[in-house]
């Protein structure tokens, strides 16, 4: 059955058309309203890299010419939880010296070793176990393909997750070119998978900064080939076409943007006018953010201290500083543990609900000394100072889950009185004259990106409302959208979570004709407000 028939034809499950027939609703006025969001604070923060270095010469496959790129937070965290079972340093050539060919004799990719494929490949059936979503919009596809004639750009991690994503595209009809948003995340196995399956994939573990832009250039630059999507996380890959090739944007339907940094990069080119496409904001779907933020940090937090540490928290004192979305995760995991756990806060209405759901809050500064652990998720800078550390006991443990790594102030660590001993692998001992030590995890980057995994089934909802913005903006009538920055329609938030349901068999109620009309709804949704708070 074509699969906008197969949507329509399931009302119980509230399935509704998102695609090529999706319903031409208000999608102004509550985009135009929620573009306000990067007024917000947690937008602040980030800078848009408008110091970006020019980059002065094109790289060559073989030459080693300098580039200069800005240093992009995405690219450069490192994301072992992603990280390639196959190591980097088993071969010291550069991929891009290489001759690498697919069984079917195709070159036009540039992975480690395209040896590696067939392991990929099971990495890849794997992480599909637990994307059922995009398995089931692979399906419904089967007749209809909502994205036929896309020619996609893409720059994500590169991971088994990814990779169903990818496939899950071209399963609609795409083509995919496809680089890292990482220069350390790349699965190496599951890029060679994705070449031998005949994707165009520019990726490897380990990239240098040249290589990261080579990459992203050999997506983009390709004779015969023009895309007219982009797919990115982080914004390095927009900024590429903006600077190097801005003709591209003629042929350009849309830009789907993943991360914090890319949507605030995508929301000032904005401001400034200078935004030529639409643009979907997938972060800050609702899916998105309370899978993302909430629940994935919930699953990931112990795991990314225990791999470390090897820490107990029964008993430990523990502060964690920011009580949103991330906060709220660690402190519900931590204290299912039995850990003590302290809150740290700056608005009362997340202070309060601290209090309300049993927890001190305090301010740093009262706790300091006695706490086991600190983590910081604030999205804020310098909320560890030198200070903070100075004061801790010892082997008090210092980690941080929010985005950017100067929530605490680690560069403050680096002078000559203090000794740093790398004891594991992201994880180092930074040690007082008096010999007081304190445990610092992953330099202060995001804890459970750097030192844990991350749920495929979180991944799955990136993934899944990912691909449904493309095919929206893909689908998309002229006019629907214009040259802004648009959240997802409420309607496809709701798709993403109940294409997801089916795992759990959980079962819709459907409302009725008299509740329907009681409540003011369609009965097939969207179900709440766009205000509504979840
Ligand atoms: P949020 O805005 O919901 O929560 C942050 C909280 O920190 C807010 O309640 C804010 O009032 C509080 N805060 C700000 N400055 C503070 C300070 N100096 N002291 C104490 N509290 C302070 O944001 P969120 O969704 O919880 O995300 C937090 C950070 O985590 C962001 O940087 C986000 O990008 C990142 N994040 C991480 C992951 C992950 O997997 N580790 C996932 C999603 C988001």
């Amino acid at each position: 059955m074509p699969l906008s028939r197969s949507l329509r034809s399931q009302p119980s499950s509230q399935i509704c058309l998102l695609f090529v027939l999706y319903p031409a609703v208000n999608y102004m006025s509550t985009t135009q309203k929620e573009k306000k969001l990067p007024g917000t604070r947690r937008y602040k923060q980030i800078q848009f890299a408008d110091d970006m270095q020019e980059f002065t010469k094109f790289p060559t496959k073989t030459g080693r010419r300098s580039l200069s790129r800005s240093i992009s937070q995405s690219s450069t965290d490192s994301y072992s939880s992603a990280a390639s079972y196959t190591d980097s340093s088993d071969d010291e050539v550069s991929p891009r010296e290489k001759q690498q060919t697919n069984s079917k004799g195709s070159s036009n990719f540039c992975v480690k070793n395209i040896k590696q494929a067939e392991f990929g490949r099971r990495e890849i059936e794997i992480a599909e176990q637990d994307m059922s979503a995009l398995i089931s919009l692979r399906k419904r596809a089967q007749g209809e393909k909502p994205l036929a004639g896309a020619k996609i750009v893409g720059c994500t991690h590169i991971t088994a997750q990814t990779a169903v994503l990818i496939e899950t595209l071209c399963a609609l009809g795409a083509q995919c070119r496809w680089s890292a948003c990482n220069i350390y995340s790349t699965q190496n196995e599951v890029a060679a998978a994705l070449a031998e399956a005949g994707v165009a994939v520019f990726a490897w573990k380990g990239e240098s900064e040249d290589d990261f832009w080579w990459c992203i250039d050999r997506c983009v630059n390709m004779d015969g080939w023009q895309a007219n999507m982009i797919l990115d996380d982080g914004g390095d890959l927009t900024h590429w076409v903006y600077k190097k090739y801005p003709n591209v944007f003629k042929k350009i339907r849309g830009i789907v943007e993943e991360s914090v940094t890319g949507v605030h990069r995508l929301y000032q080119l904005s401001k400034a006018g200078k935004l030529c496409v639409p643009a979907m904001n997938v972060n800050d779907s609702v899916t998105k953010q309370k899978f993302d933020n909430l629940y994935c940090c919930r699953e990931s937090i112990l795991d990314g201290l225990k791999r470390t540490t090897d820490v107990m928290f029964g008993g430990k004192q523990v502060v964690v500083c920011g009580y949103g979305e991330v906060g709220k995760g660690c402190c519900a995991a931590l204290k299912a543990l039995g850990a003590i756990v302290y809150i740290t806060e700056i608005d009362p209405i997340c202070a309060l609900q601290a209090c309300m759901d049993g927890f001190r809050v305090v301010k740093l500064n009262e706790v300091i000394r006695q706490v086991d652990v600190v983590i910081t998720c604030t999205g804020n800078k310098n909320v560890v100072t030198r200070e903070h550390l100075d004061r801790m006991k010892n082997s008090c443990i210092v980690c941080n889950m929010g985005h950017s790594n100067t929530e605490i102030d680690v560069t403050s660590l680096r002078t000559p009185e203090l000794t740093w001993e790398r004891v594991r692998s992201q994880v180092d001992h930074v040690i007082w004259p008096d010999g007081k030590r304190v445990v610092l995890l992953a330099e202060g980057r995001l804890l459970n990106l750097s030192c844990s995994t991350v749920p495929t089934f979180v991944l799955s909802i990136t993934a899944t409302t990912q691909a449904l913005a493309l095919i929206e903006l893909y689908n998309a009538p002229e006019g629907r959208y214009k040259q802004d920055v648009y959240l997802l329609p409420k309607k496809m938030d709701e798709y993403v979570a109940s294409l997801h349901l089916p795992s759990f068999d959980a079962h819709l109620t459907e409302l009725t004709d008299d509740q329907a009309k009681y409540l003011g709804l369609n009965k097939n949704g969207p179900f709440k407000p766009n205000y509504y708070r979840y």
